[in-house]
């Protein structure tokens, strides 16, 4: 892999593009909705799609029976939908089982939810393994249904057997080492999280399908925990050969990048993730490790223990639209969305380029002059290498590569030198000398060709 500097903006056209087509689709943890997300995403990538039987076993759980919804509403006596599905599928609680009865305000107002602090929003609410059914609806319009009146509840769903399906597809290295990509298909109408990470998803997928990689990336899009237990279940072996990952969630939001650390804190993931946000000097909030979030709890269990991190831009649980219908596509951007994108691809960049060289020449230095490598490699900018002490995450927003400061490229080869004693890893020395990895990969691999280091 080499510095990835591919047309952004067409990246965010397709950002935008899918994230108009994916969000009015009703999905949830079985049916059709996934399946025609997982067909959307598969115009522009290659993956694999998989059913699972309603039924079958993985570990201590079973694939709940398939849902499905066409319409939904509560009709006041004079035949109008006080509540209706068809303008916003959070209205219906994800997994409500069939109705179709006339009831008292009273017997409905059990059914009911609204969020008195959010008047306006529409909580997002589901019950995957209690067989219930149920109504969200904003506070405002909670106050205004008549007490009196009889209303027509109607809920035109199927809960039976089926299947839950999932996606998997892979980009093949060759180092032998593989990382997870995972994220979660099963929340309706909702943008960052987790319409955002989906797409973020596909766009990662397919940009490294574009370059010849090291490492191997094993793509997963499955519904939250029942997915991907199920997934593990199923790829016991290979999963925990895994050595590490990430889960895309939260990715567009208008607030802060940040970073929920994998459960080991300084592992390579949670490392090329920091070193990322140092070079660009950004602004960051780090979470640590916490079971409660997404699948990391799955990945990350006893059985398993691969080190899974997230990268976010308005991280769940930490907005208030969290989980409502103001978790729309006005509270998320595509170009907030490629600015997170970028982050991940230059995370990854750093695990493809941190390879392990050491010197052929460790006696003393070696001569640079006579190699043509004295006083400098191509063009060099002329500016000292950074040190740790430069304050960083200054800056609150913009992605760009423009940013990463480069050191004296003098400087830079002697410390390589320095260094590639055949057991320091390329990150470590970036860590040691706060170089950037693009300047010290890009030497690193000029001495290799010059005989003066080789890999180990
Ligand atoms: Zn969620």
């Amino acid at each position: 892999m080499t510095d990835y500097n591919p047309d952004w903006n067409a990246y965010c056209e397709k950002a935008n593009s899918l994230l108009k087509r994916l969000f009015p689709i009703c999905r949830s943890i079985t049916g059709n909705g996934v399946r025609q997300t997982l067909s959307i995403l598969l115009e522009d990538i290659d993956f694999d799609l998989h059913e699972v039987p309603s039924g079958t076993s993985c570990y201590d759980w079973t694939v709940p029976d398939e849902w499905n919804i066409r319409d939904a509403y509560v009709k006041d006596s004079s035949g109008k939908r006080v509540i209706d599905f068809q303008a916003n599928n959070l209205h219906v609680v994800n997994y409500s089982t069939p109705i179709d009865a006339l009831m008292s305000f009273d017997e409905l107002s059990k059914h009911l939810f609204s969020l008195p602090d959010l008047p306006d929003a529409i909580p997002y609410r589901t019950s995957y393994y209690n067989k219930t059914w149920g109504f969200c609806l904003t506070h405002k319009q909670y106050l205004a249904l008549d007490k009196k009146e009889q209303y027509t509840v109607r809920i035109d769903s199927t809960l039976e057997p089926g299947s839950l399906t999932y996606g998997e597809g892979i980009i093949k290295g060759t180092s032998g080492q593989e990382f997870l990509i995972s994220t979660y298909t099963c929340h309706p109408s909702l943008g960052n999280d987790n319409l955002s990470g989906v797409v973020l998803w596909a766009l990662l997928f397919k940009a490294l399908s574009q370059q010849k990689l090291r490492h191997s990336y094993r793509f997963v899009i499955l519904p939250e925990t029942i997915g991907s237990i199920v997934y593990l279940s199923r790829n016991e072996s290979l999963a925990k050969k895994l050595s590490g990952g990430f889960i895309t969630s939260t990715v567009a939001g208008p607030g802060k990048f940040g970073y929920k650390r994998s459960f080991l804190s300084n592992h390579l993931i949670d490392r090329v993730v920091r070193k990322t946000f140092q070079e660009l000097d950004l602004e960051y909030i780090e979470y640590p490790f916490d079971v409660n979030g997404s699948d990391e709890r799955q990945y990350s269990s006893p059985a398993f223990r691969i080190p899974i991190g997230t990268i976010t831009k308005s991280k769940y649980y930490e907005y208030t639209n969290y989980h409502t219908s103001l978790d729309n596509l006005d509270f998320i951007s595509a170009e907030n969305l490629v600015q997170t994108l970028k982050l991940y691809i230059l995370a990854i960049e750093k695990l493809e380029q941190n390879k392990t060289y050491r010197s052929r020449m460790p006696y003393g230095e070696p001569m640079l002059g006579k190699r043509g490598l004295y006083p400098q490699i191509g063009g060099s900018i002329n500016q000292k290498a950074a040190n740790m002490s430069t304050p960083h995450g200054s800056r609150p927003y913009e992605v760009s590569v423009e940013q990463i400061i480069y050191g004296d490229e003098l400087d830079a080869l002697r410390w390589l030198l320095f260094y590639c004693d055949g057991q320091t890893p390329l990150l470590d020395i970036s860590e040691k000398t706060n170089l950037p990895m693009r300047q010290l990969s890009a030497i690193a691999e000029k001495l290799l060709e010059q005989n003066l280091l080789e890999i180990v």
